[in-house]
């Protein structure tokens, strides 16, 4: 089996997921069927929650597999999983077929239940802080990869595999490996695709999508012309260039003034509140001094900020705020009438919460292990 640095990146095989219903109609015909065979499979897909050929009865015996085959291939290989929160937060670690590892994580609330996706393996972006950002991009997934990962957390509640019941999964964050704004069309079209309605998609409603950007402005600006409701984060973590050029180094190129500009430009457009990401770094960026300029540079905009509470990732001499730090950014923020949350921590225990997402050595050990 090669190992990383070896590994050839290699386009992944089309899938149903990548193709609208007209050119799944048109990939049934290619394959010598009636057109409709596409919209069958797609209910099988998305409605049913299946991709085994199996369980395909209403498709003739004699095409069946072939049809499955060509438009349902087998993506991901879901390699290691991990629980914590009483089975309600389950991470898992994905093998796809050219051997690039992404993870995904689900994550159950009384009142909704969340999906935390990869839109790469990898990231390109070397944010300092985020332990994606260290190993560097190995490769886009493409659409039908991320639709997959969703897929596979919509099958495991449905099935009832989740504690709690049967569920559904009502929203989705690009918040797990990559910068999904790095892989726009991928991404756009997985958006399309989780909000299209069952069976031409899984049916989740467009404002439950956050997409999350490290502030790539031109892509950002092309995103709001998309005529999409979902909604745009951004993630800041510093109200100023001098810090903001070292936490999220993209900031070299466009600067906290266009990132914001670009941020509100989608907001006013779609109508949409954008959600400004601040992961909180003790002694680094959440100073009095800061909390105030972020609170001017958001004050009146269509903005709220997340706060995060920062994961330390292996190796990294950065710690998360004291309480009190805490306490008090929140506070000057209130005052300055800004909208603002603390994320919760979910997953920390098995390396599932924000920024800790990384297909490490050990992981990709016990993977190559059981492939
Ligand atoms: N590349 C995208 C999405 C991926 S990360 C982006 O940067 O927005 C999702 C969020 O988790 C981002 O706001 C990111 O900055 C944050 N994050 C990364 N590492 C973190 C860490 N160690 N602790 C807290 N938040 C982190």
């Amino acid at each position: 089996m090669a190992g990383q640095s070896t590994r050839r990146v290699t386009r992944p095989p089309r899938h149903l997921a990548d193709l609208d219903p007209a050119g799944r109609r048109a990939a049934a015909a290619e394959l010598g069927c009636e057109p409709f065979r596409g919209d069958q499979l797609a209910r099988h897909y998305f409605a049913r929650l299946t991709d085994e050929s199996g369980d395909m009865t209403d498709l003739p015996a004699g095409i069946r597999d072939g049809l499955a085959q060509a438009l349902l291939p087998k993506l991901l290989t879901g390699v290691h999983e991990a629980s914590s929160d009483g089975g309600t937060t389950h991470k898992t670690l994905w093998r796809a077929v050219d051997g690039a590892l992404v993870e995904s994580v689900l994550m159950r609330y009384p009142d909704r239940v969340t999906m935390c996706v990869s839109s790469q393996a990898g990231c390109g972006m070397a944010c300092p802080f985020c332990a994606t950002g260290q190993a560097g991009l190995t490769r886009n997934l493409s659409a039908a990869e991320i639709v997959g990962q969703v897929f596979a957390g919509a099958q495991a509640l449905a099935r009832g595999r989740i504690p709690g019941g049967p569920g559904r999964i009502s929203n989705v964050v690009f918040m797990g490996m990559g910068e999904p704004l790095a892989n726009y069309q991928a991404v756009l079209t997985a958006v399309r695709r989780l909000s299209d309605p069952v069976p031409q998609g899984l049916g989740i409603s467009q404002r439950s999508l956050t997409v999350s950007t490290v502030g790539l402005v031109p892509a950002m600006r092309r995103l709001a012309g998309e005529g999409l409701t979902a909604r745009l984060a951004l993630s800041l973590h510093a109200p100023d260039d001098e810090l903001r050029d070292e936490l999220v180094p993209v900031n070299r190129r466009w600067k906290v003034a266009s990132a914001l500009e670009a941020a509100f430009g989608y907001a006013s457009t779609t109508g949409r509140r954008v959600s400004i990401e601040y992961a909180l770094i003790s002694g680094i960026n959440d100073q009095p001094w800061r909390a105030r300029a972020l609170a001017s540079l958001l004050a009146g905009e269509l903005a709220h900020v997340n706060l995060i509470p920062l994961n330390p990732t292996p190796g990294s001499r950065w710690t998360a705020s004291t309480p009190a730090a805490t306490r008090a950014f929140v506070e000057v923020l209130q005052a300055g009438r800004v909208p603002v949350t603390i994320r919760d921590t979910r997953g920390r225990d098995i390396d599932g919460a924000c920024g800790q997402l990384a297909a490490d050595a050990a992981s990709s050990g016990l993977a190559l292990a059981q492939a």
